[in-house]
């Protein structure tokens, strides 16, 4: 086999390998534990690769000019038996080392007092895997020191229908609204999110899923978009919110409904779509999240739903695992069946989650501070904000729309179908969410700030990439400042990093 290793640095060893390393960027590797002696050819196009000890002590040049031989005594490559793994590109050409000291980071859910983070090539890097770090040490360094500063990932923002005036369900639409919602949010700190759209007929999915698709993952400069999160049409009509009744329907065909409804990028490996909002209790419905579960890495969640327990905690254990908009287009908490509310203080045997995740709107509009107190007390580790903004959030004015719906902006905070008192979506941001999430429940501002992050990247099983902060994943992050001592709700966005990048807005 042609392998292409290089580089080395005590206990340290980079290792790709393919036929062609012209014209493959190699990953590397942070490995520890077995020994080998290995053969190494490394082309001499990349002598950058190699830190200078190994040239000096480990390797000699060989006959053949594109090579090196070097043999050494190495680190076998054993991710799985490395408790320290991490994998990623090598920045091709050459791409600076960012260090940001004396400051907070919030990683993998805790805060770390007077860290320091290091990036390179769009990810979060472990110094000690920067295997030339310490010979050459960052490019640009980035101190904090006197001024109180918190890392933090970016913000997920796991259900948004629209923003700035653009919906996602207006079709035609589609890509500018893409464009313009997910450069627009990072002002707000949300650097992924879901786009969000309200049930409609089959051909809609079929139009609209391919253009998410072609849009879904990383671009300069922008939020990313992570898939789509689709509310319907397999909902309740008892509980339709802001949802046309007339394009809601149940799965009488079982699997196949599903797919004459989404279309082929339903069982497509990086699928179009993120997370999709079902009502469990429809005819049909058990079998295809079920079948959809077994089939694909898609998100059930239970909403819009006059589920009872029953029916939820079954739902449960055929594989959904979140609930949309807690408290909200469901059955009211009652103490004999207390419906997918219940769900929360569950402790469930058997499914593959004991408790659902739990999306929730703290716009102070959807749910009062005290249910918010509850939910949260039951289950903080499910909590995972969402704004549930629709195309009225971000700017003035009255009348907008919500898919078929005209909405109107009833007051500040909150908006309505036009003619009803319905709500239907909020203008809230994230930080807002945030902030209220630390007024309504008392938890700290990590916390909250872990609502609309690691719990959301586990909702949907990114955190891999996103949401930690830890080595290997994104480096998608904010910088918060403007902290009150006397109000721990109390921050401000100081600046927004995408892909190691800093933002501009
Ligand atoms: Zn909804």
């Amino acid at each position: 086999m042609r392998e292409f290793f290089h580089a080395i640095k005590r206990d340290s060893v980079l290792v790709s390998a393919n036929a062609d390393f012209k014209t493959t960027k190699p990953s590397y590797g942070f490995l520890t534990q077995h020994r080998l002696n290995a053969v190494l050819p490394v082309l001499p196009s990349r002598p950058h690769l190699l830190s200078d000890h190994i040239f000096s002590n480990k390797a000699r040049p060989i006959q053949h000019p594109d090579s090196f031989e070097i043999t050494l005594e190495m680190m076998k490559h054993d991710r799985a038996s490395s408790p320290t793994a991490m994998e990623t590109d090598i920045p091709e050409p050459y791409q600076k080392i960012i260090k940001f000291t004396h400051c907070d980071v919030l990683r993998n859910g805790k805060i770390i007092k007077d860290e320091t983070l290091w990036v390179r090539g769009g990810k979060i890097v472990d110094p000690a895997a920067l295997f030339y770090g310490a010979e050459h040490g960052p490019d640009e360094v980035i101190d904090f020191k006197g001024k109180k500063t918190l890392i933090a990932p970016g913000f997920l923002d796991l259900q948004i229908n629209g923003f700035f005036g653009y919906d996602f369900a207006d079709i035609p639409n589609i890509e500018t609204s893409l464009e313009v919602v997910s450069k627009g949010l990072l002002k707000y700190g949300v650097t992924s999110f879901c786009p969000t759209l309200v049930s409609s007929p089959a051909e809609v999915y079929h139009g609209v899923l391919p253009k998410i698709a072609a849009r879904k993952g990383k671009k300069s400069g922008h939020a990313e978009v992570l898939g789509a999160h689709i509310e319907g049409p397999f909902l309740s009509s008892q509980k339709k919110g802001a949802h046309d009744v007339d394009v809601l329907r149940s799965a009488p065909n079982g699997y196949a409904d599903f797919i004459d409804c989404y279309g082929p990028t339903l069982e497509e490996p990086d699928s179009a779509i993120a997370i999709i909002t079902v009502a469990p209790e429809l005819e049909g419905l058990h079998a295809c999240i079920k079948e959809l579960k077994q089939r694909s890495k898609i998100v059930v969640s239970l909403g819009h739903t006059k589920s009872n327990y029953k029916d939820a905690e079954a739902a449960v254990a055929a594989g959904a695992s979140m609930i949309t908009h807690l408290f909200n287009a469901m059955e009211p908490f009652h103490h004999r069946d207390p419906g997918p509310v219940g769900l929360i203080g569950s402790s469930l045997q058997n499914c593959p989650v004991d408790k659902p995740f739990y999306g929730i709107i703290t716009d102070g509009v959807h749910a009062d501070p005290s249910s918010v107190r509850i939910a949260y007390v039951a289950h903080p580790e499910g909590c995972v904000l969402v704004t549930d903004a629709i195309s009225a959030a971000g700017v003035d004015g009255e009348i907008f729309t919500l898919g078929t719906m005209t909405v109107r902006r009833k007051s500040e905070v909150e908006v309505v179908i036009d003619g009803t008192e319905t709500i239907a979506g909020s203008v809230v941001t994230m930080p807002t969410c945030i902030k209220n999430l630390v007024r309504f429940t008392g938890c700290t501002l990590a916390q909250a700030i872990n609502a609309a992050t690691l719990h959301a990247a586990k909702c949907i099983g990114l955190e891999h990439r996103k949401g930690t902060l830890m080595p290997g994943t994104d480096a998608d992050f904010v910088i918060l400042d403007g902290f009150d001592e006397k109000d721990p709700s109390v921050f401000n966005i100081a600046s927004v990093y995408v892909n190691g990048e800093k933002v501009e807005f």
